[in-house]
């Protein structure tokens, strides 16, 4: 099957009791490929550079293999992990909340900025509050070390999660760089992403001993068998009647409509709720509260049209998205790579739709087609 699934059972990784009714729970009856490949390492210690398509289960192999590790000291914080944006923070936590049920001595914590960092620091102070796991952005988690709320000498677990990008960002890849040396020496170090190019993975080493290496080098591979991808070929001013028409006449759960900026999210959404369509914008444009009181809603499907930037193209999973339109084609082909990605979950069916209005589009589109062998009809 294109999930991978084999007869192995979560059972055979020899987790706590603790972790499997919680798995039971969630309803993950086998374990995906990238599951059954990284599992058995990461919980043994070993450090892990993985590459695996998007949607398989990246976040368990972290989330479970910390949970089965962590042993909870009081004030000590044993686990770090960092994302690229606020909204995967409060994702990963939520994951974390869901593995842990049966763990009621765990915590775990999720901190980024837009909030007030006094809060934080008041969390981190007292013994009782003190997470022993600590979900974050790399920003507000270096502020918090440099203010001397936060002391990482007892981390044994450091996991990056979309590496790639916290990498290739300067300003994000030197709050990385400073937590990291903030850490002990001997610790374990994870690193995730749907894309690893051959550029960025000799720096991700330089973070790691001997890690267990997983790539997926055909990039062919990346794509998505349960996604059936197309593009519309139009002039930039034909955009919102066709997508209009497309919302109309498609069948869909929830759509994600992902667009260049901050400025035409909100156009866009507006447009979008003036013709009475159930809409809702997310992008860096509104308050970190609001941000996550729309995550929520539209995870929640009490609205079932998302429009966003890139601050959604990666890591977000939200189930019932089986529809994802490129009103505005991202700039490469990774990007393009994780946006569609959102649709079609774990192996489920979806489709995308990317508008071409510009040359430059014309030639992204070409990258695409050309790197993954993708037929984008
Ligand atoms: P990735 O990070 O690799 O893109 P996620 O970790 O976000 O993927 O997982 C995608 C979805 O698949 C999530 O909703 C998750 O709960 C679900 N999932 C992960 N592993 C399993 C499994 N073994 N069985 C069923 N569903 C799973
Ligand atoms: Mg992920």
């Amino acid at each position: 099957s294109y999930v991978g699934i084999h007869a192995t059972g979560f059972r055979d990784f020899l987790l706590k009791p603790e972790l499997l009714r919680a798995i039971t729970d969630c309803g993950f009856e086998h374990p995906s490929e990238v599951q059954q490949n990284a599992i058995p390492q990461a919980m043994l210690g070993t450090d892990v550079l993985c590459q695996a398509k998007s949607g398989l289960g990246k976040t368990a192999v972290f989330v479970l293999t910390t949970l089965q590790q962590v042993d909870p000291v009081p004030g000590e914080t044993s686990v770090l992990v960092m994302c690229h944006t606020r909204e995967l923070a409060y994702q990963i936590k939520n994951e974390y909340a869901r593995f842990s049920k049966y763990l009621p001595d765990v915590k775990t914590g999720v901190f980024y900025g837009g909030t007030p960092i006094q809060k934080d620091a008041e969390i981190l102070k007292n013994k009782e509050t003190h997470p022993h796991i600590i979900v974050a952005t790399p920003g507000r988690l270096n502020a918090l070390v440099r203010d001397k709320h936060l002391r990482l000498g007892s981390c044994k677990v450091f996991v990056l999660d979309e590496c790639d990008k916290m990498l290739e960002q300067i300003d994000m890849r030197r709050d990385v760089q400073e937590i990291f040396r903030a850490t002990p020496t001997q610790k374990q170090v994870m690193m995730f992403s749907a894309t690893l190019s051959q550029e960025v993975r000799p720096i991700c080493k330089k973070f790691m001993q001997n890690p267990m290496e997983i790539y997926v080098d055909d990039d062919t591979k990346l794509t998505l068998h349960g996604l059936a991808q197309y593009y519309i070929k139009l002039d930039e001013k034909e955009k919102n009647r066709k997508l209009n028409e497309l919302l109309d006449e498609l069948q869909f759960n929830q759509v994600i409509i992902f667009v260049k900026s901050t400025l035409r999210a909100t156009e866009l959404d507006k447009l979008l709720r003036e013709c009475n369509f159930p809409s809702i914008a997310v992008h860096s444009g509104v308050s970190q509260e609001e941000r996550i009181k729309r995550y929520t809603e539209f995870k929640e499907f009490n609205k079932r049209i998302c429009v966003a930037t890139d601050v959604f193209g990666r890591g977000i999973d939200i189930e019932r998205i089986n529809l994802a339109i490129n009103y505005d084609l991202p700039a490469d082909a990774d990007s393009y790579l994780h946006r569609v990605g959102r649709a079609g979950r774990f192996g489920t069916k979806g489709v995308s739709i990317s508008f071409v209005s510009s040359e430059a589009d014309q030639d992204v589109l070409k990258q695409i087609e050309k790197r993954f062998e993708a037929q984008v009809p």
